[in-house]
């Protein structure tokens, strides 16, 4: 019974974070030196499991989107009083070779976009659009959040002290939480809420980086008309999109391009 209060005791002192977008305070079960660790190790099994494309016009696009969209995370939480939030954050941006339709973007920076997801994107600024979001969700948490209590604990988390083991099982929940896999239908959607706040930041971060906001509204409408027919593409199936995500980004947008221009960006790339 002392054993529990004790661990109830450390899980409420690792659980004080404040979301530097949004201001509120977040469940951090994890602190970042061990959730990163076993981020970083998930993210090189993965590459080293899957083909990464490399030299090729769409991987150096990437690159250059995601390098843009973690400059503009940086100068953003600096200007507001964040400066060292994303210290431990090792920044990597890889093209898979894939026809999933799918991105994500793992605790500490590691993103993947499929190359099955370009089509949709169709060019720079919608690839932005895509990889904002995904950095969004990272920034903000949200995939300890989406951990049930039970997978938590399972993880050994509720201890502070996230197993860095090679049990299936762990990895299993490690993956679902942050939207990484290829099977349709395992995943559960974010929140409502996780996605509205990672559309807000996106947005942000897309406008600060030098690409035009509306940008992502046509983008999320062509993810729209992608998902009707046979089972939803992964990225589908965990970000449904609805005409209200759609119209809320598009009442967004000109507060994004504003915020922007407190950073000097003035011309948005379409
Ligand atoms: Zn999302």
């Amino acid at each position: 019974m002392k054993k529990l209060t004790i661990l109830f005791a450390i899980a409420l002192f690792l659980s004080c974070s404040t979301n530097p977008f949004t201001g509120k305070s977040t469940l951090a079960l994890v602190p970042n030196s061990q959730l990163f660790p076993m981020a970083f190790q998930e993210y090189s099994s993965f590459l080293s499991e899957n083909k990464v494309v490399s030299g090729t016009k769409d991987a150096q696009m990437v690159k250059s989107v995601g390098q843009k969209i973690a400059v503009a995370a940086e100068r953003y939480l600096n200007a507001n009083g964040y400066a060292g939030y994303l210290q431990d954050y090792q920044w990597e941006y890889n093209l898979v070779d894939s026809p999933d339709v799918n991105a994500w973007c793992m605790p500490g920076g590691k993103i993947v976009v499929y190359t099955g997801i370009l089509p949709i994107t169709q060019n720079e600024a919608g690839l932005a659009a895509v990889m904002g979001h995904e950095v969004a969700h990272a920034l903000a948490n949200h995939g300890q959040q989406r951990m049930s209590a039970g997978q938590l604990q399972a993880l050994g988390a509720v201890a502070g002290n996230i197993a860095l083991s090679k049990d299936p099982k762990n990895q299993e929940i490690f993956n679902q939480a942050y939207g990484i896999g290829s099977t349709v239908g395992v995943m559960l959607p974010f929140s409502r809420n996780h996605e509205s706040e990672a559309d807000q930041i996106g947005l942000y971060l897309m406008a600060i980086a030098g690409y035009e906001p509306m940008v992502a509204a046509q983008l999320w409408e062509r993810m729209k008309a992608n998902a009707g027919g046979q089972a939803p593409p992964e990225f589908l199936s965990t970000h449904p999109s609805s005409d209200t995500r759609i119209n809320n980004i598009k009442g967004w947008a000109p507060a994004a391009k504003a915020e922007a221009k407190k950073y000097g960006v003035t011309t948005f790339k379409k």
